[in-house]
């Protein structure tokens, strides 16, 4: 779940994306004074989002809305896919990573090349995608 990542911010990333209508001064108060978004930590100038649903999840559509725009965080450049080697490692705690859709794609779109999922043997959070 995206509960568990923390994704950083500058400010005007930060309002933009969750939408805070408060100025960043009133806001760092409410930080300060514990009135303020639980999921939000500020430090050293960034601020740290973890505990909350990601608000670029879309549920509706199962789809990360920013995944292609300048909204998307810096932290998801990369997330929920890496490539280690010649492996597509999928990363789970996105709710917008669905592995058998994944999969379909890429099948769909590279048909004569073969694909298999298989679980990181510690971190079940992440799964293998090897190909063919
Ligand atoms: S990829 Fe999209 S939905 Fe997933 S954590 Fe990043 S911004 Fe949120």
């Amino acid at each position: 779940m995206l509960t568990d990542v923390v994704l950083e911010f500058d400010w005007k990333h930060l309002r933009e994306l969750y939408a805070i209508a408060l100025g960043q001064k009133a806001f760092d108060r409410s930080l300060r004074d514990g009135s303020g978004p639980e999921y939000v930590r500020k430090q050293a100038g960034l601020y740290y989002t973890h505990g909350s649903p990601c608000p670029a999840y879309d549920e509706a559509t199962r789809r990360c809305r920013h995944y292609r725009s300048r909204l998307k965080p810096d932290s998801c450049t990369d997330f929920p896919l890496y490539l280690d080697g010649d492996t597509i490692v999928a990363d789970l705690r996105c709710e917008a990573m669905h592995k058998d859709r994944l999969l379909a794609h890429l099948q769909n779109t590279l048909p004569t090349r073969r694909f298999s999922l298989r679980q990181h043997p510690t971190f079940p959070i992440l799964i293998y995608i090897d190909c063919t």
